[in-house]
């Protein structure tokens, strides 16, 4: 594979001009650079704007305009029942059943309304197992919760430390960490991918251990929805949250996600309840008991925020013609040819830090500039100046992210060109 790809200018556009999917980038608004297009490598923080969003928000706020309240029950998206418009695409975008996943809040909060059901500490069993340099609010949310069971972070927050290169943790480290604490485990909560590392976990795996184990698993999927075509139902995972801003491309502060697996779809397990997790017939007799509704949706609080909620729908139906699994072999490929280009053109300059096994990996390349942060940062800062859109994360870190929608052969050649011309610089 990897010598079929050339580092040259003729060649990146030919790639780009086979590609199937190449139409979807005109979909997109990429944000501008001078006189010129940005490239832009940061869908994997905020994705960039469908130019679809507009007039679909447009189109609610006239109906608010012209429907008051009325809203609820006409146009041609009816309010009352919003959520659920986007909520087969969203099951198929993660590889669940329809009633296994519900559009709402945002990640954090979902991280919090989930763990009030599925981390059910006792006294013998009350750990919390999520991974080493986690996500902040990862990490604020698990330890917090622990605290407000009573508990002490101090023995019941148990992180997995990395055994492999560059911070990434094997299958053989989940199992010895189970192995060793697994009866005081309650929950194994680690991310789909790790969004320092970029290195993908297998949910599969994960899950079938941390159940026989006795402990429920739940995953983080920030970085893995929209990058990686899920299987999350067969995955058997207990839940899953995610935000739809990253590689969803649902705007700033967008509607999140979470995934209930149909064998809790009835549970009786405790939950913070609120009226629109309650049974939708008999919702509006304003009844005194709570009757969840049937999955997923019998977690919702509120009533959903439209405006919120028409870029997600606007969005997934771009996946809905993409499909996951086009897109996935797009994504290998544009991730190979950067990862190429770094190995075989910029190798004084750049380690990459993501496992070089594909399947260990999404869309993301996490680099490392040899020589030291300051040059780390002076690389950052000069590939922003020059158009590059990356980020850095602490301490040393550049995030690249080539996302099939919208990006090109001919941007992962301009990254490497602008990086060489740094270089040269000295
Ligand atoms: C992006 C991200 C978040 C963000 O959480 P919000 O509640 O959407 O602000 C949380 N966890 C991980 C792992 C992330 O990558």
């Amino acid at each position: 594979m990897s010598a079929a790809y050339e580092a040259t200018l003729a060649w990146a556009q030919a790639q780009d001009a086979a590609d199937p999917l190449r139409g979807f980038r005109d979909e997109f608004l990429i944000p501008p650079h001078e006189d010129r297009e940005s490239f832009y490598f940061c869908g994997n923080s905020l994705g960039l704007q469908p130019r679809a969003v507009r007039p679909a928000l447009s189109a609610e706020l006239d109906y608010w305009g012209e429907l008051g309240v009325e809203g609820h029950f006409k146009g041609r998206l009816p309010w009352m029942d919003y959520h659920e418009f986007v909520r087969d695409d969203l099951a198929s975008v993660v590889g669940a059943l329809p009633h296994e996943v519900v559009a709402m809040n945002t990640l954090g909060v979902n991280l919090h309304l989930m763990m009030v059901s599925f981390y059910r500490p006792t006294p013998e069993r009350h750990a919390i197992l999520i991974e080493a340099g986690s996500f902040p609010t990862d990490r604020y949310a698990v330890e917090s919760q622990v605290r407000f069971h009573g508990f002490d972070p101090a023995t019941a927050l148990i992180e997995l430390e990395s055994d492999q290169p560059n911070g990434t943790i094997s299958m053989e480290a989940i199992e010895r960490v189970l192995a060793e604490h697994g009866p005081r485990i309650a929950l194994v909560m680690l991310p789909g991918i790790q969004y320092r590392t970029g290195q993908a976990f297998d949910l599969a795996a994960i899950t079938r251990l941390a159940n026989r184990h006795g402990c429920m698993a739940g995953f983080d999927l920030a970085h893995a929805v929209g990058n990686l075509p899920l299987q999350l139902h067969d995955s058997g995972a207990d839940f899953a949250i995610w935000c739809s801003y990253k590689y969803l491309n649902s705007g700033p502060g967008a509607v999140g996600g979470a995934f209930v697996h149909e064998r809790h779809a009835r549970t009786t397990l405790p939950r913070f309840a609120g009226w629109w997790g309650h049974d939708k017939t008999t919702r509006f007799q304003m009844g005194p008991h709570f009757e969840p509704t049937y999955g997923a949706d019998g977690w919702q609080l509120s009533n959903p925020p439209i405006l919120a909620l028409a870029p997600l729908r606007v969005s997934l139906e771009i996946f809905r013609r993409a499909g996951m699994q086009r897109l996935r072999e797009k994504s290998l490929r544009l991730t190979g040819y950067l990862e190429w280009l770094v190995h075989s053109e910029l190798n004084q300059v750049l380690e990459v830090v993501t496992p070089g096994d594909p399947e260990r990996r999404g869309a993301q390349l996490s680099i490392r500039v040899l020589g030291g942060r300051a040059r780390g940062r002076s690389l950052f800062e000069y590939l922003m100046e020059h158009g590059v859109i990356g980020d850095w994360r602490e301490p040393d870190v550049i995030r690249i992210s080539p996302t099939p929608l919208y990006n090109r052969f001919a941007d992962c050649l301009a990254f490497a060109e602008v990086v060489r011309r740094w270089a040269q610089r000295g």
